[in-house]
C-alpha cells in the first residue's frame, strides 16, 4: 500500500518522525489507506514555510485577478477528476456515492465562486470631516491555520481554503485524522493550477498535538476552525495568548418547526432528509422536530414510515440512502442517546438498531413524545437520532426552538406567510429555511449564533474572516 504523504509547501513529504496511521473505511471497518501522521515538528515546519511565503513569496503579491485565475483553473481541473474524488470521499467518509458526487460539485462551485470573487474584494472611500481623502484597504491577514472535521471533509475544507487564498493569505490545513485523503489531493490540484507551492501545506495529525501546535504558534495570524463546541472553546483559549484571530463553526441542535397548516407531503419528505442526511452527522441536522399538536400523531406516523424505508448500506451502491457512522464509538454514542431518551420517557417509533453486517451502521431512530428539556433534546448527538416534540401555539414553538445552547440552523413549515416571517425572525439562529430543509449556499453567509460559533463563512461575508482592514488618510494640505 502506498503512503499518502503530507503536503509541506506544496510538496509530498514523509512526516518528520516517520509516523503513519491507517485510514479506515467506516462501511467495513477495514483499512483503505496509510497516511503520514504529521506531528508537532511538521506543524511548525509548515507554519514556517507559510510565514516565509507570506512575508516574501509571490502569492500575497500576485494581482487579485491572477489569484482568481488560479482558483478558476483549479475548479476546472477538479471537475475533470470529480468522480475520482467522489469515490474516495464516499469510501473514506460516511456518505453514499450520490451524496459524495453532490458534495464534490459544491467543491468545484466554491473554487469557481472565489475564482470570480478574488478581484471584487475592495475597500471604501469614507467622507471624513478633515480635508483630504480617507480610504480603506482589504489586506490578507497572514498565515491561516485551517482546522476541519470529518463529516464533510472536502466541502468544509474548501469553504476555508478558497476564500483564504483568494484574499492573498498563505495556509496550513489540518484535516480530521479520520478523513485526510481528499484534502491532501486537493492541494495537489491547486499547485497544478498554478498556486505557488509554498502557499499551501496540509498536515493531518491528532488535534490535541498537531492541531494544538498550529493554534499556539505565534506566526499563525488566523485560525479558521470547524468542529465541536468543546474543541472550539479550547481553540479560543489557546488563540487568546497571541491574540490570534479565530472564526469558529461549531455544533448544533436545530429545530424543525412544523405548523398544522404545513404542506405535509413536502414537509415529511424534506424533514426526513433534514435530520438524517449524512446519517445525522451534520451540524445543521434539524434533530429537534417541533410539531403542532393537531397534526402531531399523523406527522410522527408518516415520518417514521418514510424513515423506515431509507436504505442503509454500501456507500458505493447507487441505491443507498444512508452510509455508516464514522467510527464504532460514534455509533455507540447514538445508541447510548437512544437509551437515555427511553429512560427519560420517550417512545422509540422506528430504528435505533444495528443492521447485521460489518461496518459502523445504524438504522435511523425516531424518538417520540420528547420533552425539550431532556438531554436527548439539549445535547448534540451527531448521529441518526431525531426527537419529536409537540407544541400548541406559535409563541410556544418560538420559545422551545430558542431553548437551546446552540443556534446554527433550522426550518419553519407553514403556508401562512406572516407566520413564516415572524417565526424565522424570532428564532436565534444563523441560517433558517422556510418550507425548505436547505439554508447553506456557496453564495450566502453561513455561521452560528450562541454556542454554534463566531463569524460567517461563505459568500462575500467570508472576506471579513480572511482580511484585515487598513484605513489610510491622505492629507490635502
Ligand atoms: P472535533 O472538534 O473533534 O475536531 C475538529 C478538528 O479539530 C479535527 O481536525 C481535530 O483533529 C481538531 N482538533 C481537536 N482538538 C484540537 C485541539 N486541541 N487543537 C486544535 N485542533 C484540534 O470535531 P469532529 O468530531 O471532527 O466534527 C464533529 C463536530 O463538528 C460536531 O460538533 C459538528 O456539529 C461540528 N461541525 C460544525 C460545522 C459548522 O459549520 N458549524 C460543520 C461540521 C461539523
Amino acid at each position: 500500500m502506498t503512503i499518502e504523504l503530507l503536503v509541506l509547501g506544496g510538496e509530498r513529504i514523509a512526516a518528520a518522525e516517520g509516523k503513519t496511521f491507517e485510514v479506515i473505511e467506516p462501511s467495513t471497518g477495514a483499512s483503505m489507506a496509510e497516511a503520514a501522521e504529521g506531528g508537532v515538528e511538521d506543524a511548525r515546519r509548515a507554519v514556517g514555510i507559510a510565514r516565509e511565503a507570506f512575508e516574501e513569496g509571490p502569492w500575497p503579491r500576485t494581482s487579485a485577478t491572477e489569484r482568481g485565475r488560479v482558483l478558476t483553473r483549479a475548479s476546472i481541473l477538479f471537475r475533470e477528476r470529480l468522480e475520482e474524488f467522489a469515490q474516495v470521499e464516499a469510501r473514506n467518509g460516511v456518505k453514499p456515492i450520490n451524496a459524495a458526487r453532490g458534495e464534490m460539485g459544491i467543491v468545484a462551485n466554491v473554487l469557481e465562486y472565489w475564482g470570480g470573487a478574488a478581484n471584487k474584494i475592495f475597500g471604501e472611500t469614507i467622507p471624513i470631516q478633515q480635508p483630504g481623502i480617507d480610504v480603506t484597504l482589504r489586506e490578507p491577514v497572514g498565515v491561516c491555520a485551517l482546522i476541519t472535521p470529518w463529516n464533510f471533509p472536502l466541502v468544509i475544507a474548501t469553504w476555508k481554503i478558497a476564500p483564504s487564498l483568494a484574499c492573498g493569505n498563505t495556509i496550513v490545513v489540518k484535516p480530521a485524522s479520520y478523513t485526510p485523503l481528499t484534502v491532501l489531493k486537493l492541494a495537489d490540484v491547486l499547485v497544478e493550477a498554478g498556486l505557488p507551492p509554498e502557499a499551501i501545506s496540509v498536515v493531518p495529525g491528532p488535534g490535541s498535538t498537531t492541531g494544538n501546535a498550529l493554534v499556539s504558534d505565534p506566526r499563525v495570524s488566523k485560525v479558521g476552525f470547524t468542529g465541536s463546541t468543546s474543541v472550539g472553546t479550547q481553540i479560543m483559549q489557546l488563540a487568546a495568548n497571541n491574540i490570534t484571530r479565530v472564526s469558529l463553526e461549531l455544533g448544533g441542535k436545530s429545530a424543525n418547526v412544523v405548523f398544522a397548516d404545513a404542506e405535509l407531503d413536502v414537509c415529511v419528505e424534506r424533514s426526513v432528509w433534514s435530520v438524517f442526511d449524512n446519517t445525522g452527522q451534520d451540524c445543521c441536522s434539524r434533530s429537534r422536530m417541533l410539531v403542532q399538536r393537531p397534526i402531531y400523531d399523523e406527522f410522527v406516523e408518516r415520518i417514521a414510515k418514510r424513515t423506515a424505508e431509507l436504505s442503509v448500506g454500501e456507500p458505493l451502491d447507487e441505491s443507498t440512502d444512508l452510509g455508516p457512522l464514522i467510527t464504532e464509538s460514534q455509533r455507540q454514542i447514538s445508541l447510548d442517546y437512544v437509551e437515555i431518551g427511553l429512560e427519560a420517557g420517550a417512545r422509540l417509533v422506528t430504528g435505533g438498531d444495528k443492521p447485521d453486517r460489518p461496518g459502523f451502521f445504524l438504522r435511523p431512530a425516531i424518538l417520540a413524545d420528547v420533552d425539550n428539556s431532556w438531554r436527548v433534546a439539549q445535547e448534540e448527538i451527531f448521529g441518526p437520532v431525531a426527537c419529536m416534540i409537540p407544541f400548541d401555539t406559535e409563541e410556544e414553538a418560538i420559545r422551545l426552538a430558542n431553548d437551546s445552547p446552540y443556534g446554527l440552523s433550522g426550518s419553519v413549515w407553514t403556508r401562512d406567510l406572516g407566520r413564516a416571517i415572524r417565526v424565522a425572525k424570532a428564532i436565534r439562529t444563523g441560517v433558517i429555511g422556510v418550507n425548505s430543509s436547505s439554508s447553506v449556499f456557496t453564495e450566502a453567509p453561513f455561521g452560528g449564533y450562541k454556542q454554534s460559533g463566531i463569524g460567517r463563512e461563505m459568500g462575500m461575508h467570508a472576506v471579513n474572516l480572511y482580511t484585515e482592514v487598513k484605513n489610510i488618510y491622505f492629507s490635502e494640505v
